[in-house]
């Protein structure tokens, strides 16, 4: 295969600069173009010195339509409201589209569907393949374990994150109420605060922390009568999100359309 031509959107922040690093290192793979939104103090620097890899002779734009049509990924962390727009531009350019961004409502992404019957699109609230593992780990624990087994989902992350629980936590309790087989929205605890009624069985409650440079921790407790067990995972360097996410890109290249996902990437299956 030539290079995947790969465009790095909200290339300004902190995982867009990631992402010009990871496609940087990557063979196969070149970044011709990074986009932010109109306004963007970001505009018209170069995209490879922006992320600290020297000049790459890729100016920040804001036209992601020019961009999409002369690619053939997009690799997008950003906010949902954008990821839904790059999605309907990655269908009519019919390119690949990666999608790591998080903290969307209930129903919200459902468009996204509909772009996939024209786009590749791969979407995780978290690309590596340590976190997939593990949602594949908590999925058989919980179908192994009875309801006596209390499931508590706990994450912590750097002071900066805006969603919560993480797109992560979700994940992780959504495989936690597969293996159960049941629906995570009618088992789920988001909050607890003053007097409540005791903890009802069944339920899978969750519970942030935010604070410092943490680049995301999470751990599914199942706690039983008198035992304990707790799977936790601990990314220590954003670049491994990064990774992950042209991995991706590179796995979607000569997929048909749809609508896909990391554990789909990762060969990791349901
Ligand atoms: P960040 O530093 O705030 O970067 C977000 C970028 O997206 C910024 O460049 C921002 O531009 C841009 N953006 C936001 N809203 C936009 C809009 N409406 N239109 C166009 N551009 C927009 O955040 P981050 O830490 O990189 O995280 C980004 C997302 O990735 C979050 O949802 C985070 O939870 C998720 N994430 C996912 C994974 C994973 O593995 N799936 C891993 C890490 C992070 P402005 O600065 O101009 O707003």
């Amino acid at each position: 295969m030539a290079q995947m031509r790969l465009v790095v959107v909200g290339a300004g922040g902190r995982m867009g600069r990631a992402l010009i690093r990871a496609v940087h290192d990557t063979d196969g793979a070149a970044v011709v173009a990074a986009i932010e939104r109109s306004g963007s103090e970001f505009l018209g620097q170069d995209a490879g010195e922006l992320a600290g890899t020297g000049p790459a002779g890729v100016p920040i734009t804001e036209d992601a339509l020019t961009a999409f049509a002369n690619a053939d990924g997009v690799l997008d962390f950003t906010a949902p409201a954008a990821s839904l727009w790059y999605a309907e531009l990655a269908a009519q350019a019919r390119i690949v589209h990666v999608i790591g961004t998080t903290g969307w409502a209930e129903g919200e992404d459902a468009p996204l569907k509909a772009a996939a019957r024209h786009a590749r699109i791969i979407k995780s609230g978290n690309m590596s393949l340590g976190v997939n593992l593990l949602a594949a780990l908590v999925r058989q624990a919980a179908a192994a374990l009875d309801a006596d087994f209390d499931i508590e989902v706990l994450e912590m992350h750097h002071k900066h994150k805006v969603d919560a629980p993480s797109g992560t936590a979700l994940m992780l309790g959504d495989a936690a109420a597969e293996g159960r087989g049941v629906d995570l929205n009618s088992h789920s605890v988001r909050t607890r605060d003053g007097i409540m009624d005791p903890r009802k069985s069944g339920d899978i409650g969750f519970a942030t922390l935010r604070g410092g440079s943490v680049i995301g921790e999470h751990s599914v407790i199942f706690a039983g009568e008198g035992e304990r067990i707790e799977l936790t995972h601990r990314a220590e360097d954003r670049q491994l999100f990064a990774r992950g996410a042209v991995k991706a890109a590179l796995w979607g290249f000569d997929r048909k359309p749809g609508f896909y996902s990391m554990a789909d990437v990762l060969g990791l299956g349901q």
